[in-house]
């Protein structure tokens, strides 16, 4: 499986926690949140939820990668110092920068799958904290030059953590606000530098890091439009899906029956031809005939013509073996019956199955040739398919089979002979 694929499962997955097609509070939401102005997106409730689950993979990813590149460049700066420095300053560097590895690791390892909400905010909320917290205490321990040195790179993590992690906003701020405070308390400290300039320098880090969480909100509102873009989409694929559907399902549907049409059985017809071999064994047609229904009609009315074909459709085709057999609306008042898989001796006692139950329904049709109820006439043609014969030829031969069910007496079954 693809990496792309594994996505996509995880994105269906995130989607599938709730109904998003039919959850009205979501359809709703997200149609308000899409017309209004871009600025003023903000998510709230199941889509908020919905959103934080559908990017956490990512943000996870991005968060344990910069966590193991911080220790990382924090072992490195400190072998290098040791090796460059002179032992008097290089030295306490060392306890304070020996804890940020084991705390960057630990988020790292916290984020490594989804865990409760509060904890994984608080351990990354402390985790930059301490980590923010060892490299200014790493420049205050040197003293001197590395001083003013330190907190400038501490103030460089933190604005890498702000623009990158696609976290809550509430979180970029609190960490922003970690690294300004930092700076602010340790260069009050700091020997080298007066009251005012510490000041001044924290304002001016200040205005820069409200930029920085500026542009931050304006990732995550863009990612936030792109989420609710893919909501408005997925809907909008699945209702055309939904109406495709619909539509087949009509034109392949005799409207006053429901079951299947014409076309359709033309469909299946082709299907069940181009798929034969040689070996696919035999196929029976029948072609079913309701006897002297015009009569009905002009006895009993259009109306109740119309509602017996409806129950012959019924009797038919509860006789058809599941997805085996087929049965469509051919005509009129006829009906076309395929039986794949059965011989000469199986169709005819199908055939004559149906008939004995339309007769025995005994729905009303006063003027017929037969008797005073409603009857069948049933035409009979088998054949293997794998044979040079065509749909179109079987069904004609069906078709004379009933033309002689006609002719001998009608609410009969008969079979196509070579004479007919
Ligand atoms: P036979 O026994 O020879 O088959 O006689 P028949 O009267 O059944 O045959 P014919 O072909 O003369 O008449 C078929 C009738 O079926 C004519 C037509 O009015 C009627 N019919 C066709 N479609 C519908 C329909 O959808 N509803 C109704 N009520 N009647 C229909
Ligand atoms: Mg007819
Ligand atoms: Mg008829």
């Amino acid at each position: 499986m693809s990496r792309m694929d594994i996505q996509e499962k995880t994105d269906s997955a995130v989607l599938g926690q709730f109904d998003v097609q039919n959850d009205p509070f979501i359809l709703v939401e997200v149609e308000r949140l899409l017309g209004g102005r871009t600025r003023d997106i903000y998510l709230k409730g199941k889509i908020s939820a919905l959103f934080r689950d559908r990017i956490w993979s990512q943000t996870a990813k991005i968060i344990r990668a910069w966590m193991i590149w911080v220790a990382l460049l924090d072992v490195l700066t400190l072998a290098l110092n040791l090796l460059m420095l002179p032992r008097a300053v290089a030295l306490p560097m060392l306890l304070p920068g020996s804890f940020l590895p084991p705390v960057a690791l630990g988020v790292a390892i916290v984020w490594r799958k989804p865990r409760a909400i509060w904890l994984q905010t608080a351990v990354l909320i402390v985790g930059m904290f301490l980590i923010l917290l060892s490299i200014a205490l790493v420049g205050a321990s040197a003293g001197g030059e590395f001083y003013e040195r330190h907190l400038s790179i501490m103030l460089f993590v933190a604005i890498t953590a702000v623009i990158i992690f696609a976290i809550p906003l509430a979180s970029t701020i609190t960490i922003a606000g970690f690294a300004l405070g930092l700076y602010l308390v340790f260069q009050l400290q700091n020997p080298n530098l007066e009251i005012a300039s510490s000041l001044d320098a924290t304002l001016f880090f200040t205005i820069g890091i409200i930029a920085t969480i500026v542009a931050r909100r304006t990732m995550t509102i863009l990612a936030q439009k792109t989420f609710l873009l893919e909501l408005r989409d997925r809907r909008r694929v699945n209702q055309l899906a939904e109406a495709n559907a619909r539509l087949e399902h009509l034109a392949r549907t005799d409207p006053l029956t429901g079951i299947a049409n014409r076309r359709w059985m033309m469909e299946t017809l082709d299907h069940l031809w181009s798929r034969s071999t040689k070996n696919s064994g035999r196929v029976a047609m029948l072609m079913c005939d309701i006897d002297d229904f015009k009569n009905l009609n002009d006895r009993l009315g259009h109306a109740e013509g119309d509602r017996c074909l409806i129950k012959v459709a019924g009797i038919v085709q509860s006789h058809m073996r599941g997805e085996r057999d087929h049965v469509a609306r051919y005509g009129g008042e006829e009906f076309l019956v395929v039986l794949p898989g059965i011989g000469e001796r199986e169709a005819l006692a199908v055939a004559e199955r149906i008939r004995e139950s339309i007769e025995a329904a005994a729905l009303s049709n006063p003027s017929t040739r037969v008797s005073n109820c409603v009857t069948l006439s049933i035409g009979v043609a088998v054949q293997a398919l794998g044979d040079s014969i065509s749909p179109e030829q079987l069904q004609r031969r069906a078709d004379m089979a009933l033309y002689r069910a006609k002719q001998i007496g009608r609410n009969r079954v008969e079979l196509h002979r070579p004479g007919d």
